[in-house]
């Protein structure tokens, strides 16, 4: 907790256009320490979407209450706001868990549409915590990643746009209490007394060396915003025939956290990529609502065939902003042949 954990929380604060940043150890306590601030526990329900890395559902579990999983969209992969109401609908008839939140997932680096989000959570008196561990630097509506919800969390792994050496994580909000409570929570749950605790909390600073590393990277962030987006641009370019690019609405500007693309001879791309030396990744093969640690909520294969379908099709490409025109053509080539041959 140096001077440059400040520093970094401050200019975090500018880029993104919120009042109060709290850093922290990582992109999981980033979703915990809200959570926590909220007093989430047994009896609630918190919406999210079953295509997410596990941290987006963990840490709701983690704290006692329960996920509620809710279907994505086929063109963005992210939270349906149309089946979110259903959802809501669902848990409140039958009575047994109190809604309280929702976490719409930045999936991929391309922002959930939160507008109509915020208007059902706003009706029920829900917070939105935005999930922008994938999209920091991406906006909607001219406004970026972290103010999108009433508070966010992201992530400063090396893998995501911005990352850090090691772990690292960030929220972002403009309540003052909210931001308060996070900071307490942070550090065992310390008040100004250093050694009275209000509460139970965590160690979840941010290290100094990595908030140190954060400030010069994010100095050259804007640079490597337009260079992933360059990226981006050249393999759709080359993909679109032959696969299913990634839809950017209109209203949005991606942050190319990854670069996904849809097939049906995805065992195909992968054997070809694999023998190529080109790495790639399968984010996600197995959907939440049909992991081990989830049985218990007692979903089947077929809740959620949207998240399903895209499962088994996805696959993602190397992304990040140094890669050449040459490498860029070199993968679509290889995915172009795997496809057609
Ligand atoms: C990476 C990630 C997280 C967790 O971040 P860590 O820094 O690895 O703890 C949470 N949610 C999503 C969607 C992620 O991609």
């Amino acid at each position: 907790m140096g001077p440059e954990v400040t520093e970094l929380e401050e200019e975090l604060g500018r880029f993104v256009g919120v009042e109060h940043v709290v850093g922290c150890s990582s992109g999981t306590d980033a979703l915990l320490l809200p959570l926590m601030a909220h007093g989430i526990g047994p009896g609630d329900a918190v919406f999210t979407t079953p295509f997410t890395f596990i941290a987006t559902a963990e840490v709701v579990a983690l704290l006692g209450a329960t996920p509620v999983f809710v279907d994505i969209d086929a063109h963005t992969f992210n939270m349906d706001p149309n089946a979110l109401a259903q959802a809501l609908d669902r848990v409140l008839e039958r009575g047994a868990l109190r809604p309280r939140g929702v976490i719409p997932v930045d999936l991929f680096g391309i922002p959930a549409d939160y507008d109509p989000i915020c208007a059902i959570a706003g009706e029920h008196r829900l917070f939105v915590l935005e999930d922008a561990a994938q999209s920091f630097g991406a906006a909607y509506k001219g406004r970026r990643t972290g103010s999108l919800g009433d508070v966010a969390a992201t992530s400063f792994f090396p893998a995501k746009p911005l990352g850090a050496y090691g772990d690292g994580g960030a929220v972002f909000t403009n309540d003052e209490r909210l931001a308060e409570t996070m900071r307490s929570l942070r550090v065992h749950g310390h008040t100004s007394d250093r050694y009275n605790h209000a509460r139970v909390g965590l160690n979840a600073r941010l290290d100094t060396l990595q908030a140190a590393i954060l400030l010069a990277k994010l100095s050259l962030f804007e640079d490597e915003l337009s260079a992933r987006k360059r990226v981006a641009t050249r393999y759709t370019e080359r993909l679109r025939d032959t696969t299913v690019t990634p839809s950017v609405p209109d209203d949005v500007d991606a942050a190319w956290g990854q670069y996904s693309i849809l097939s049906e001879r995805r065992d195909e791309i992968r054997s070809a990529l694999t023998r190529a030396g080109i790495p790639f990744a399968i984010y996600y093969p197995v959907p939440l609502h049909l992991q081990s640690v989830f049985v218990h909520l007692g979903h089947n294969v077929g809740d959620f065939p949207v998240c399903e379908r895209i499962a088994s099709n996805i696959i993602s490409l190397p992304m990040h902003p140094y890669l050449e025109d040459a490498q860029i053509d070199s993968v679509c080539d290889t995915v172009n042949r795997a496809v057609c041959t």
